[in-house]
Parts: structure tokens; C-alpha cells; sequence
């Protein structure tokens, strides 16, 4: 089995690599000055295994976790540069930095208001957006194996990792469901929960294999750690703790939905992230993958296709292909809708029905997931036909609306009504006002 131990680079390490001790200024200073504003982490798996040296910075993961120079604007970074080359303190090094982080939209699509409110108090480490499903933001889990530049949750890497806080957030997350019955998912996420130990996660996860909590079918882990970290599942020291934890959440009869996040055919070549992934499914762990699509990195049908490919033979489900969020870097890697559909119909056209049970692509916007299933023409006007995948009312779940053909616009909130309409169907009627608890369907 493939072995390594964890070494990780930071700003304050990365010039000490082999790789990267070769290089000229012209590689080296982008790294130090884009790298104090948006997050930068690597790791001796990524760098020995993943990253092409030959081929930087244009190399897809050397671009997806180190910071390159077009991923600030240029007064933004001569501003950073300037700063880190005259005597300043670090006090306003910091000052500057964080005024800069603010003008790039660190908290997108309005998360605050998914956080629930129970028992008078405002459960922070919880979103519960979808009826079915609660997030969960195990606090020891707000930190990754490395940091993809691309990154909108940036602003909430803590990476701490305590035991007795643990139980402590864990007594509020099970009250929470104990009382919330239509809950059948629970999706730990971060950062990437599987940077906690074992431990911490089987006081979270083993209470909700009893009896108690049956409402809850499905518990699902959002993690990098299959790209960046596989020996987390081989040769870390409570690798093998994991994988028994898996196997009685299995077990137990619930479904383990482990979503690995995968960007690149690269990140399955390994013999590590293979054997890795043999293993999690040796548990009866399914594993989905999801990606967001974006420019640098996989903005080539090509890319996907082989992605899909190489997944369902190894045994993954496609599932998600995710338009890139308006925060941090995403001038530099957004592609426009209209591209992002074709690549997708590009890549879905070139598989086989197996593959397709991929959607997308998909924005994660305040109203809820909206896929774009194409561009058409109506009575004569160029379109986008959108639907919600998600939405925080789920009666609007599937239903076609239409938002005016633009070439350029890159996310949702650039989109207009179609046909000369002032609002979208559901910002009528205070439809998305209306509360997800709100009855059941007539269906049901
Ligand atoms: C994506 C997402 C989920 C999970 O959605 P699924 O379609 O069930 O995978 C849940 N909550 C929030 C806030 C999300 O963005
Ligand atoms: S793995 Fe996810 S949470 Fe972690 S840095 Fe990448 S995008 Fe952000």
C-alpha cells in the first residue's frame, strides 16, 4: 500500500521545496503577495504527486492550490507587493490585506440566513437551507489537506481541533435534529471534515445511529481529502479508526454518501487515491463527486469527460458540476454561462447514460440551486432555460423559468426575466418568503 507521511506547505515554509527553490523571482514573489490574501496551502502529496513542475504555472493543479499573479487585480496586487517590499509593520501589511478581502465578496450568496435558530439561539456551525437536508460544520473541520485558490469559504479556516468543544457542538447538532423529524440527510462539511480526527467525528456521527434518530437516512461527508490527502485513508494514524467508523454507519442501515470533490482527471491517477477510494467503498460507502467548472483549471468538455469517465469506472457516481461563486479569485477563473453549458453538454454527449447522472451546471444562489438546462430560442428571443435543483421552497423544485440570452453574464444575479418580464416567477408573491415547513404537499 502506498505510504507517506504529512508535511505541509504554507507561506511561511513553501520556498524551502526542491521544487520551487529553482525557480526565478518571477515565480516565487506571486506566491508571497497573492498568497497573503486569498489562502494558500499545499502538501507533499500535491506538490510530489500531482503538480506538473515542467509545465508551471499553467499546470491545473499548481494553479488550483498556488497563487498566481492574475488572481488579484493589478493595483491590488502592487498595492501588496509594495507593502511587503517597504519596512511596513505587519499590522498594516494586515490592515491592507483584509480591506482588499472585503472588495472581493467574502461571504457570497447570503449564507448568514440559512443558519437556524433553535431554542432562542442561532446554531453557527448549522445551515438549513433544504427542507430534507442540514449542514453541518463540525468547528474541527475548518481547515483542508491544501487550499484551492478558487476557495469561497476562505474567510472560515480556523483549523482547530478540540475534543471537549466537540461534545459540546455535537449535544446542540443532535438536540437540533432530535427535534427537526423531516431531516432525512445530514452533510458534515467544512473546510473538509475529514481534517478532524476520527475521534471528534464519531462523537458527531455514532449518537445518530441509534434508535432516535431513524428520520435521518443519510449521512454524507463533503470532502477534498480523496484529491489532496488519500493516505488519510491509508496510512494516517487513525486512518484505519475512519474506516470503521464508516463501516457502521453502513452497518447500522444508513446510507454513507461520501461527496468527494474532484477537479481534475489527474487527482484519480494515483495508486494512493485508488487504493484509497477501494478502500471507502469496502466500507458500503457510495461516493459522488462534484466540481465546479472554471477556467485554468477544467474549462474543456475533454476534461470532464475523461473526469466521468475515469470516476464510474472506479466505481464513483457524477454527480454535481457547480458554476464557480462570485467571491475571491473569480475573475480569474470565471467562464461565462454560456460556456459553461457547453462544456457541460459537450462532455455529457460524450458519455455513456451511466455517466449522466451528473447535473449541472448549477449555481448555489440565495434562492437555491438553479441548473441551466440550455439555451433556446422562444417566439423569436434568445434565452437560457433555467430550472431550481434545490430551492428554499420546494414546491418550485423543477419548474422551467427563462432568463434573457446574455453572452456575457457569468453568474445569476446578472440574469434578467425573459420576455420583457419584471421579476422571475419566484420573486412573485413572496414566494421564496414563504417557510419550507410550510405544510406538506397534497402528494405526500
Ligand atoms: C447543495 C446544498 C445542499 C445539498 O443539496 P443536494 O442537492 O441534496 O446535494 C444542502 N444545503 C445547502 C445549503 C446546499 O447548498
Ligand atoms: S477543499 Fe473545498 S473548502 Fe477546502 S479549500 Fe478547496 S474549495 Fe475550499
Amino acid at each position: 500500500m502506498p505510504i507517506k507521511k504529512y508535511k505541509t506547505y504554507t507561506l511561511q515554509n513553501f520556498d524551502q521545496l526542491p521544487q520551487i527553490i529553482g525557480l526565478s523571482e518571477e515565480f516565487i514573489e506571486p506566491i508571497r503577495t497573492v498568497g497573503q490574501v486569498l489562502p494558500f496551502r499545499a502538501n507533499n502529496y500535491v506538490v510530489e504527486e500531482l503538480i506538473d513542475w515542467s509545465n508551471i504555472p499553467e499546470d491545473p493543479i499548481f494553479t488550483l492550490t498556488f497563487p498566481r499573479k492574475e488572481m488579484l487585480s493589478k493595483t491590488h496586487y502592487n498595492k501588496v507587493r509594495e507593502l511587503l517590499q517597504g519596512n511596513v509593520e505587519r499590522e498594516v501589511v494586515k490592515k491592507t490585506v483584509n480591506d482588499i478581502r472585503m472588495k472581493l465578496n467574502p461571504n457570497p450568496a447570503g449564507q448568514e440566513h440559512n443558519v437556524p435558530t433553535f431554542r432562542g439561539k442561532k446554531l453557527n456551525g448549522m445551515q438549513h437551507k433544504y427542507r430534507e437536508t442540514v449542514l453541518f460544520f463540525p468547528s474541527q473541520g475548518q481547515t483542508c489537506h491544501a487550499y484551492c485558490t478558487f476557495c469561497f469559504r476562505w474567510t472560515q479556516f480556523s483549523g482547530m481541533n478540540d475534543f471537549k468543544f466537540a461534545m459540546k457542538e455535537a449535544d446542540l447538532l443532535h438536540d437540533y435534529l432530535r427535534h427537526h423529524k423531516q431531516v432525512t440527510d445530514i452533510l458534515f462539511t467544512g473546510g473538509d471534515p475529514l481534517t478532524a480526527r476520527s475521534k471528534i467525528l464519531s462523537t458527531y456521527i455514532e449518537p445518530l445511529l441509534t434508535k432516535e434518530f431513524s428520520h435521518i437516512r443519510n449521512i454524507r461527508i463533503g470532502s477534498k481529502t480523496l484529491a489532496y490527502w488519500p493516505y488519510r485513508f491509508l496510512n494516517d494514524k487513525d486512518a484505519d479508526e475512519l474506516l470503521r467508523l464508516f463501516e457502521k454507519i453502513t452497518k447500522a442501515g444508513k446510507h454513507l454518501a461520501f461527496q468527494a470533490h474532484f477537479s481534475h482527471p489527474v487527482e484519480l491517477s494515483t495508486d494512493a487515491v485508488k487504493k484509497a477510494i477501494e478502500r471507502i467503498r469496502n466500507t458500503g460507502a457510495q461516493i459522488r463527486t462534484q466540481s465546479p467548472v472554471l477556467k485554468h483549471i477544467n474549462a474543456d468538455p475533454k476534461i470532464w469527460s475523461a473526469m466521468w469517465k475515469e470516476q464510474v469506472r472506479l466505481g464513483l457516481i457524477p454527480y454535481y458540476m457547480f458554476v464557480a461563486r462570485d467571491t475571491g479569485a473569480k475573475a480569474f477563473f470565471e467562464i461565462p454561462i454560456e460556456k459553461a453549458w457547453n462544456i457541460f453538454r459537450k462532455a455529457y454527449a460524450s458519455v455513456s447514460g451511466i455517466c449522466r447522472t451528473v447535473r449541472g451546471p448549477s449555481m448555489s444562489a440565495f434562492p437555491g440551486k438553479i441548473e441551466i438546462l440550455g439555451i433556446t430560442e422562444v417566439k423569436g428571443e434568445k434565452v437560457f432555460v433555467l430550472r431550481f435543483l434545490q430551492c428554499r421552497n420546494r414546491q418550485l423544485v423543477d419548474i422551467p423559468f427563462f432568463a434573457t440570452y446574455d453572452p456575457k453574464a457569468s453568474w445569476y444575479d446578472q440574469l434578467k426575466p425573459a420576455f420583457g418580464e419584471k421579476e422571475f416567477f419566484f420573486q412573485k408573491d413572496n414566494l421564496l418568503g414563504k417557510d419550507m415547513d410550510d405544510g406538506d404537499f397534497l402528494w405526500e
